[in-house]
């Protein structure tokens, strides 16, 4: 038994900032923090914030608020006016380039100056072959200088023989031949460390005991479990849990189901409630028990009654429990919850504003701008007066699509704001060939059930994106099912 057992755990979550905060990482921190608490433990939160191109800006402050609204409280950080801030990798780049230096001196990593070119050739080459994808270790043993001016990055050296086993406390053994594994880069031309680097060198120096994370992560658990011996550390224990699924049993992903925390909020699910669902996913209360607390989980926390099979997150589920939840407050806290979640000061302003030219009486409001609550709206009635110029439904559904994929490639459309928004489905329109009014119309209906609303983008803004996306996915299905009927 590892020394690491015996002492009071140390856990984390590492989440990068790169896009909405998604319930994986809501699933992850629960069953982090339940362990943690079970044994008086401490939970880290640490932003893995290396890879700048991918980097969002509001993302780390949306992570921050949904671990927040859910109260799963992390222990410890930088101060921050008398709370904790979560750690940063990017304010640690100095502490990487030294643990680099160690790995270069030891001869575990070593320099390589292969270009680009080079790389893309090789990989053309290996693809042709029907061969395994990687680096060819074709610096491995030049000893390559680092101040020769020429671009460099730095590689792991992976035995090129033998296996790595991980130990996986969910799974049991997995083995992995240094075969397979690719003489990962640790540190990039541009001087920043990779996720592998950054993360195994922050979870040591951070005490980190027990790594608990999505399966995703297991094939990369093997070079982790090398840096440790390269570093002479003890490694953590792993457990790695299963990947969220749709009901479909493929993987939870943003193009069938609205992925975000901060959507599960804005739709009104009760906090306790969702960690409960999300509870449920992977960890059995036993006797089939389904309802329990947070405190209840963490009172009865125990690895074998965690799994790590595909759990399916069924929306269903969630809100059938949502329903008892709401039936179990009492009238003030009802109020309460929907003063604070629904009637947000702010979102009602934003509606006030977009209502203030348009409406005759007061109490025109409410009718004006209730389209912006709820989830679905009803397309039934606007359908069969739906004009599009030159266009069928069918092409209208899939352009539909097509833009709400392009919305996460594009910074700009990806951050929502009303400016941003139009710029981006201006373009949008002249790259794939559609008029602006005739894409606007289908975008205003698609995100509203109205053919008359507000004006668009600052409608779509303060609808919010996870809405939008899921009101247009909807839209898409019901311009192909009227397209058939229609024929
Ligand atoms: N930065 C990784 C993520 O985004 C962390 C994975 C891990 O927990 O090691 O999830």
């Amino acid at each position: 038994m590892s020394t690491l057992g015996r002492m009071p755990p140390v856990v984390r979550i590492a989440p990068s900032p790169t896009g909405d905060p998604h319930v994986g990482t809501a699933y992850i921190a629960l069953f982090n923090y339940a362990f943690a608490r079970r044994h008086g433990g401490r939970f880290v939160l640490r932003i893995e914030d290396t890879d700048q191109e991918r980097a969002t800006p509001g993302s780390e402050e949306a992570i921050l608020a949904s671990l927040r609204w859910l109260g799963l409280g992390w222990d410890e950080g930088p101060d921050v006016g008398g709370a904790h801030g979560p750690y940063r990798q990017s304010e640690r780049l100095e502490i990487y380039r030294e643990h680099i230096d160690m790995l270069l001196a030891s001869g575990h990593a070593y320099v390589c100056t292969c270009t680009r070119e080079r790389l893309d050739a090789l990989r053309q080459q290996q693809m042709k072959d029907k061969v395994r994808l990687g680096y060819d270790g074709h610096c491995r043993d030049l000893q390559r200088a680092r101040d020769s001016g020429e671009p460099y990055v730095v590689r792991l050296r992976v035995p090129a023989e033998g296996k790595t086993v991980v130990h996986d406390q969910l799974r049991g053994p997995v083995e992995f031949d240094h075969a397979q594994i690719d003489d990962q880069v640790l540190l990039k031309s541009d001087g920043f460390p990779t996720y592998h680097l950054a993360n195994v060198v922050d979870d040591h120096l951070m005490g980190v005991t027990h790594v608990i994370r999505g399966e995703e992560w297991l094939t990369s658990t093997p070079k982790h479990v090398l840096l440790y011996q390269a570093f002479g550390w003890e490694p953590p224990q792993w457990h790695h849990l299963g990947l969220l699924r749709n009901v479909d049993k493929s993987k939870l992903s943003k193009r069938k189901n609205p992925v975000s925390i901060t959507h599960y909020r804005e739709q009104g699910y009760l906090p306790q409630t969702f960690l409960n669902f999300l509870a449920t996913l992977g960890f059995s209360m036993g006797e089939d028990r389904e309802r329990f607390s947070l405190q209840e989980m963490i009172d009865a926390f125990e690895w074998s009654k965690v799994s790590p099979g595909g759990p399916v997150f069924d929306v269903r589920k969630l809100e059938a429990f949502n329903a008892d939840d709401i039936r179990a407050l009492s009238e003030a806290q009802l109020h309460e919850r929907i003063v604070a979640d629904v009637l947000d000061p702010e979102r009602i302003r934003g509606m006030i504003r977009l209502a203030h030219e348009r409406i005759v009486r007061l109490d025109d409001f409410i009718p004006y701008v209730s389209f912006f609550f709820g989830g679905s709206v009803d397309y039934a009635p606007v359908l069969p007066k739906l004009k599009l110029k030159k266009r069928t439904f069918a092409e209208a559904a899939k352009i539909i699509k097509v833009f709400i994929e392009e919305i996460e490639k594009d910074p700009q459309a990806r951050a929502f704001g009303p400016e941003g928004l139009e710029a981006f489905a201006r373009a949008f329109g002249e790259r794939h060939e559609w008029k602006p009014r005739n894409l606007f119309t289908l975008l205003r209906v698609g995100a509203t059930g109205r053919s008359a609303a507000p004006p668009l983008f600052d409608t779509l803004a303060l609808l919010g994106k996870d809405r939008v996306r899921m009101r247009l996915r909807e839209f898409a299905a019901a311009l192909l099912a009227h397209a058939e009927v229609s024929k």
